[in-house]
């Protein structure tokens, strides 16, 4: 089989979503293998580089797994009356395999389900190419502090093709730095003030004082009107 015709993917599972705006919504996630950044706290290390683990996959073959998974889970999507059940693309960055996504985001529209796009935000033209597919943007904002260098540039222009469906993510460590937040603040209020932020302290690396999270938080608040405080609740109960 071509590889264009294919994608490496390490998981498709159910779970709930553990992290961000939509804690608690149950969706079905399929995992890219590889992404273009090296963050200091990933917490998805092998989900980086494209391993002998992932597994190239077609639209169809994905398709079929998504829709097996959906059979399965049928019931807690009706209970919670979710006529278009979510589907969580996520990686590693699933961006870089813009050229697939294209195909298996119409796919997945025909078939009725919701797009929730968990993404790095850094590769703008890529985005742009599958925006009109996604119903929610999860897109981090990445910081010199712990991966290297900022993509300030590149964060504005993405949120910018994102603004009606996106909410910001910053994982806060010891590193990071008030400026980091100050400039995350600022850039949103530059698109729109409505624009939630998510501060998302690492629970597992390099974890932050509590103090220091209240004042970034406080900082940000300042600024712009939706500002959040979350951790991880899948790593809590230990969950997918
Ligand atoms: S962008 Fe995400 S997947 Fe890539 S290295 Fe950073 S945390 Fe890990």
């Amino acid at each position: 089989m071509p590889k264009e015709k294919t994608s490496p993917v390490y998981e498709i599972f159910f779970s709930y979503q553990g992290e961000g705006l939509y804690t608690g919504q149950p969706q079905i996630f399929v995992r890219f293998a590889g992404c273009n950044l090296n963050c200091n706290y990933c917490d998805t290390v092998y989900s980086k580089v494209v391993s002998k683990r992932a597994k190239y996959l077609t639209v169809e073959e994905i398709i079929n797994k998504i829709y097996f998974l959906y059979l399965k889970n049928k019931q807690i999507f009706e209970t919670l009356n979710i006529k278009k059940p979510t589907v969580s693309i996520t990686g590693g960055e699933p961006l870089i395999y813009v050229g697939f996504l294209e195909k298996l985001f119409h796919s997945l529209k025909n078939k009725g389900f919701d797009i929730y796009l968990e993404t790095n935000g850094t590769l703008t033209k890529n985005l742009k190419k599958v925006i009109k597919f996604c119903d929610i943007v999860s897109m981090d904002f990445k910081f010199a502090s712990e991966c290297a260098k900022s993509f300030w540039k590149e964060h504005k222009e993405f949120l910018n093709i994102a603004k009606n469906k996106v909410f910001v993510k910053c994982v806060i460590t010891k590193n990071t730095k008030l400026q980091e937040i100050i400039k995350s603040a600022d850039i949103i209020k530059s698109i729109s003030i409505k624009i939630p932020l998510i501060l998302q302290p690492s629970i597992d690396k390099n974890v932050a004082e509590i103090q220091s999270l209240y004042n970034l938080y406080t900082q940000a608040k300042k600024i712009i009107p939706n500002v959040y405080l979350m951790i991880q609740m899948h790593k809590v109960y230990k969950m997918r």
